[in-house]
């Protein structure tokens, strides 16, 4: 059988405008600087993916991206898109890190492998469309009064749990929760995310000072490279602690693990670099009893879709972090994921990935063909 060889790349930003400025510890965003990655193959199927670089978290901003995405897509030209385990290798070699634009080519290759197989990406990754696939909805830093009316809009929105961005002073912390808490009462969860504001010692004291609060878990209390006293803190935590910083790749997920420093990872293609690696992190989570969330930076229903059909897969993701697109004021972003109310998300049963851009939202973005 005669290999198919990648024809065509093309680089293409993609600008969305957020509801309102969104802010977490590290920093506010005012809007999704995204890219966009289409690999043309010689059989004239193209392969779309999404990536959406977090200077704060991954190091990565849209203008380098889009530099390094027409250097990465040069060395791709004329290769085979299916032997995604080389086209990953070849991207490695050409530049370290910048896993978020990585992970944009890898979603590409593997929304042209399920397209070329004509099955849905899930069925690729080994899934069958039978999980319910429902979201959390991510309250960000603010006033305890105006956190906690924002909650009560979710919980009535049927959002089945808030997740609340936390991580300045003790103070603000506990009486963001207790503010929340009062609002919404006690029935639904809560999910708590402190993007590493807190030092070893105050993230002991707010994790045990929360304990009444009922809190499924704690993102990355402490700044991601202090793996050993992630350890600490999760010894003396009440609430179970999940890595989200701290755990880019598989290397950093089984160092973890082994270390006994966390309680679950967070997965996010921007981080790992794509579905290849996730599956990879989820592996090794796996082998050591550690269940997993997905989640996300600022994607479109696009980037989304790709996570939802990780989701289909992968039985050992339980938590679901998959709102990004919900607080975006537009949608470029055809087919793919359906929100059904109440946090659920419906997988398209098409083959590939199943979703595209609306030509007309692209035209306006700057674009590279190389
Ligand atoms: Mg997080």
């Amino acid at each position: 059988m005669k290999n198919l060889t990648i024809d065509k790349i093309e680089v293409i930003e993609l600008n969305i405008a957020l509801k309102e400025p969104i802010t977490i510890s590290l920093g506010t965003f005012n809007s999704a600087e995204n890219i966009v990655i289409k690999i043309f193959a010689s059989n004239g199927m193209v392969g779309i993916g999404e990536a959406s670089p977090e200077r704060n978290i991954v190091g990565e901003t849209q203008p380098a991206g889009f530099e390094i995405a027409t250097f990465l897509a040069a060395g791709l030209k004329g290769k085979d898109p299916l032997a995604i385990e080389d086209r990953i290798q070849d991207m490695d070699r050409t530049i370290q890190g910048n896993p978020t634009i990585k992970s944009a080519f890898d979603m590409a290759l593997y929304d042209l492998l399920a397209k070329k197989a004509e099955l849905p990406l899930y069925q690729i990754l080994g899934g069958g469309n039978t999980r319910e696939i429902y979201t959390d909805m991510t309250v960000y830093l603010g006033s305890p009064e105006k956190m906690a009316r924002q909650a009560l809009d979710y919980k009535n929105e049927g959002f089945p749990t808030i997740k609340v961005k936390l991580g300045t002073t003790s103070e603000e912390d506990i009486e963001r929760i207790r503010a929340i808490r009062e609002a919404i009462g006690f029935e639904i969860p809560i999910r708590i995310d402190a993007n590493q504001g807190w030092n070893t010692v105050t993230a002991i004291k707010i994790l045990k000072a929360l304990e009444p609060f009922n809190i499924d878990h704690c993102e990355e209390p402490i700044p991601h490279w202090n793996n050993t006293d992630l350890r600490r803190v999760r010894d003396h935590s009440p609430i179970p602690i999940m890595a989200d910083e701290s755990v880019f790749d598989h290397q950093d997920a089984f160092r973890l693990a082994s270390m006994g420093a966390t309680d679950y990872f967070n997965i996010k293609f921007s981080k790992s670099g794509g579905i290849h690696n996730a599956i990879k992190i989820n592996a090794v989570a796996e082998a050591a009893g550690i269940k997993t969330q997905v989640g996300c930076m600022s994607e479109s229903r696009y980037a989304l879709t790709a996570l939802c059909h990780f989701v289909a897969a992968k039985n050992n993701v339980v938590y679901f972090d998959i709102d990004s697109s919900l607080s975006h004021a537009e949608d470029p972003v055809t087919g793919g994921i359906q929100y059904m109310g109440k946090g659920k998300w419906e997988l398209p049963e098409v083959p590939g990935i199943g979703g595209d851009f609306d030509p007309a939202f692209l035209d306006k973005m700057r674009t590279a063909i190389i």
